[in-house]
């Protein structure tokens, strides 16, 4: 395979620096002060000419592995395939965000329905005014008569947001669907990168075997293959919700030991769900879970108890902008992890 980089493979068990064309380092195969160990990029050859081991980097991998030729061609290529999949999970994973965009055009269109219908409903009213003016045979001499005072009274009605206090409950609920749309696109980036892991990186694979005890009775269910379906498997186990930020990030940082550090999105996101829960379980009133949920966030918006929750349309679009934001870090952390895992 020309694609393969010999340094890049050595570097991993010999600290090589570089020496013209060349590599140099300490050889890992005799003991010596002095590197004599040299790779050539250039002829894919490593050679030491202290202890004379050399050739290419199956060789070395089958040296230092302790394998034989052919074990040591599948160890590459194995790695080599690890490097790729990093890749692959990307575009899976922003296709899961991507959905979250348009949940967010549905949401949009919520908010601004009463902006949409002032629209239509002046825009229509504009045109027909326009015909009775221009069109002979109505001769309209009063215009009393013609739908000017209604245009401008929707005018009036949609410059100064009058439909505000109707559309409070739209508000809430749109905040509550959003919420709902933000913990399945979480869930799904779960689910997605544990299956595509487990079916590409047997290293992962291990590493969950280690982590989860399955019964016979699942194992046999699924004629003891469980890969493209752990996903599902371990929320179903571990009670995963994702519906509130400690749990979510409490299912990350256990199956792919990463942790995003608190940040101001974060709190956001926390009000997000906290808001959510008092106006679906709490008639729209802020009680002490609300509280206890939101108390070490830094928020601008301030709730005491007993509060009515009254949300503007800025709340929630603030709320969904910090969704994504988090979405997105969630998803290149988890590339990092990878990266750096190999
Ligand atoms: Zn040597």
């Amino acid at each position: 395979m020309s694609t393969i980089n010999i340094v890049e493979i050595i570097k991993e068990y010999v600290d090589l620096r570089k020496a013209g064309a060349n590599w140099k380092g300490n050889c890992p195969f005799h003991n010596e002060k002095t590197p004599s160990f040299v790779v050539s990029p250039t002829k894919g050859i490593f050679k030491c000419f202290g202890c004379g081991k050399g050739g290419d980097h199956i060789k070395f991998i089958s040296l230092i592995e302790g394998l034989s030729l052919e074990e040591a061609e599948n160890f590459v290529n194995n790695s080599q395939d690890a490097i790729v999949y990093e890749e692959a999970i990307e575009p899976i994973l922003l296709k899961i965000i991507e959905r979250f965009d348009s949940h967010s055009v549905t949401i949009a269109g919520l908010l601004n329905f009463d902006q949409l219908l002032l629209d239509f409903c002046i825009g229509n009213l504009k045109k027909l005014e326009a015909s009775l003016k221009t069109n002979h045979e109505v001769n309209i001499t009063s215009i009393h008569l013609l739908p000017t005072s209604t245009i401008r009274n929707l005018e009036m009605i949609k410059e100064n947001n009058s439909f505000k206090p109707q559309f409070q409950k739209v508000y809430s609920q749109s905040l509550v669907l959003l919420v709902s749309y933000f913990t399945s696109i979480l869930k799904e980036m779960f689910v997605s990168s544990v299956n595509f892991l487990t079916l590409f990186d047997s290293h992962f694979a291990l590493k969950i075997q280690s982590k989860v005890k399955f019964e016979f009775r699942k194992l046999a269910e699924n004629n003891f293959d469980l890969r493209g379906k752990l996903g599902d498997i371990i929320i179903d186990k571990e009670s995963y919700s994702f519906q509130d930020m400690k749990s979510s990030k409490e299912a990350f940082n256990k199956y792919f030991n990463f942790e995003i550090s608190r940040n101001k999105d974060q709190d956001i996101i926390i009000m997000g769900q906290a808001l959510r829960h008092a106006i679906v379980h709490n008639s729209e009133v802020v009680d002490s879970k609300f509280l206890n949920q939101t108390r070490d966030c830094q928020l601008e918006n301030h709730y005491e108890l007993n509060d009515e929750i009254v949300l503007e349309k800025k709340d929630v679009i603030n709320i969904q902008v910090s969704m994504k934001k988090f979405l997105l870090e969630m998803k290149n952390e988890l590339i990092t992890k990878l990266r750096n895992d190999h």
